[in-house]
């Protein structure tokens, strides 16, 4: 993750580091190299092109051009840019409310929602002590409801009892008493998946969330897929309220388009990175451990 964009800016770093003075020129065309780096990693046109914009305005400023290390005054104001474009500061989740506080998980199929749902069920539970109780809402993968209970058996985590023919609506009801009764303070939905984003679907999403009211409502996208799982993210997002985004597989080969633009684009925070597909490769997204990671 991030290995070529972090080499190509090492690459353009290392000539203005050690410098003694840079003109504005170079520092312009350092930039000019940054926004093709950022772009080959598939970093949406728009926020390549502001985020070099802004780059560029704070380093050809008086300070930098008469620092006695430009080079170095540069780097960081890249740093503090990536830092912000990213999120700033590590998005927690909020299940501040009377319990149980329902974490609704959506996204599209494949993208690593059940396993994802069953890693934080898991976190939450060992790390944070809670009571955690997951409901699979999938009726339409015949398998999705004994996929989540497989998981959760894993994991440590009690599931909703499976009732054939409910509705998703109906299912989240009867977890939601369920969970009530027993005392749970954390209720997990993981919901269906399509193909792509469809009507049915964000009605289905708002359904669950109107007989639900989730605390928090994650929608979980494969950070492998670039500039698509941004899109998703927007789709997701003009139809169904989101309170924050999980990137998976963060741990494969992705460029880090997604990750880059994801909170720019979507206005909405990476709360985790799923980091494989063990159920304890989840971790809190951190801006500015992950700014540091890509600028070596
Ligand atoms: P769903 O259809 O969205 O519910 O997707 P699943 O949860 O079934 O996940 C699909 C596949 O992706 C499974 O083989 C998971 O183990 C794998 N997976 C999920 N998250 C990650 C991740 O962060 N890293 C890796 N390497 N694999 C993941």
């Amino acid at each position: 993750m991030f290995d070529s964009l972090s080499d190509r800016l090492s690459g353009v770093f290392d000539k203005l580091r050690g410098r003694g003075a840079l003109s504005e020129t170079e520092v312009r065309a350092a930039m000019r190299e940054v926004r093709v780096a950022l772009l080959e990693a598939d970093v949406a046109l728009p926020v390549a092109r502001e985020f070099v914009e802004e780059v560029t305005e704070r380093a050809v400023g008086e300070e930098v051009v008469r620092s006695v290390t430009p080079g170095q005054m540069v780097v960081k104001i890249v740093n503090d840019a990536l830092v912000e474009l990213l999120g700033s500061t590590n998005a927690e989740l909020d299940l501040n409310t009377s319990p149980p506080a329902v974490v609704m998980m959506v996204g599209l199929q494949g993208s690593g929602k059940t396993t994802t749902t069953a890693k934080l069920a898991k976190r939450l539970k060992e790390k944070d002590r809670k009571k955690v109780m997951m409901a699979s809402l999938d009726v339409a993968r015949p398998a999705a409801q004994e996929q989540l209970a497989v998981l959760g058996r894993q994991a440590g985590v009690d599931t909703l009892p499976i009732v054939a023919g409910q509705s998703p609506t109906d299912i989240a009801k009867r977890a939601l008493e369920s969970a009530r009764l027993q005392g749970y303070d954390v209720l997990m939905l993981d919901t269906a998946g399509r193909l792509h984003v469809d009507q049915q679907l964000m009605d289905e999403m708002n359904a669950i969330a109107a007989a639900s009211k989730p605390a928090e409502t994650l929608l979980v996208v494969d950070s492998l897929t670039g500039q698509d799982a941004v899109n998703v993210a927007k789709g997701f997002g003009a139809e169904v309220e989101l309170s924050g985004v999980i990137l998976t597989r963060m741990d494969g080969d992705a460029r880090g388009g997604a990750a880059l633009s994801m909170r720019k684009v979507t206005g909405k925070p990476i709360k985790f990175a799923g980091t494989g597909e063990g159920l304890d490769a989840i971790e809190p997204f951190h801006p500015d451990r992950v700014a540091g990671r890509i600028l070596g």
